[in-house]
């Protein structure tokens, strides 16, 4: 078993116009605090992202933003990243999505846009190179991910997923059950190899 400490979540640094999207960010970042888990994200201030952070600190949790220089002013304020307890600053989008990958144990994706779809179809191509086996969670908040996994499902079944097995997000259609599926997840022997399951290797 793996103990989870933290986790990294991929979500939109825009509020999205449902706002049951921004309140799935709070309640997932409450969720992380009170379990005593910390959040690893891309420490934007504003949109879902900013509402994830919150929550979680809201909750008394430990919070990890690690962004491109380049992208500070855009995506938040100095004001806002000096609550976080840790901030990492990288070079490039590159060194952001290495360091956010190595400092989790599992991975979320609440709804985003294209920066969001892009790093958590990285994650899952990873897994499926067997570069880890930490556990990835869609949040379907509201069905939003429906047409992703409508996707996911389509190239399966047309023999496009050479390794099937390693590609199996676990989906949870509330905020609230992110980290108790989380947490059941790693409870399970994950690893089929006898090799590391939580990261088999460096990218
Ligand atoms: P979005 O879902 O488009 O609002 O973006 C969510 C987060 O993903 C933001 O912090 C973006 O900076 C980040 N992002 C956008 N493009 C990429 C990318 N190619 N790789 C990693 N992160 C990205």
């Amino acid at each position: 078993m793996k103990t989870i400490e933290s986790v990294c979540v991929y979500c939109g640094s825009s509020n999205g116009r449902n706002a049951i999207h921004f309140q799935a960010g709070l309640t997932l970042g409450r969720g992380l605090g009170e379990a005593g888990i910390r959040l690893v994200y891309g420490a934007g201030t504003r949109g879902i992202m900013g509402a994830v952070a919150r929550g979680t600190m809201e909750a008394g949790g430990k919070v990890t933003g690690i962004i491109p220089r380049f992208l500070i002013r855009r995506e938040a304020n100095e004001v806002d990243l000096a609550e976080l307890d840790e901030l990492i600053v990288t070079d490039d989008m590159h060194q952001r999505k290495h360091a956010m990958f190595e400092r989790a144990d599992a991975f979320v994706a609440l709804p985003g846009g294209i920066g969001t779809l892009e790093e958590i179809v990285e994650i899952m191509t990873w897994a499926q190179l067997a570069r880890h086996e930490k556990p990835m969670v869609f949040a379907n908040v509201g069905g939003f991910w429906n047409p992703l996994l409508t996707l996911i499902d389509h190239m399966k079944q047309e023999g496009f997923v050479h390794s099937d097995h390693r590609v199996r997000p676990i989906v949870v259609d509330h905020a609230e059950a992110i980290v108790p599926a989380i947490l059941a997840a790693a409870t399970e022997d994950r690893s089929s190899n006898g090799e590391d399951p939580a990261v088999i290797d460096r990218m």
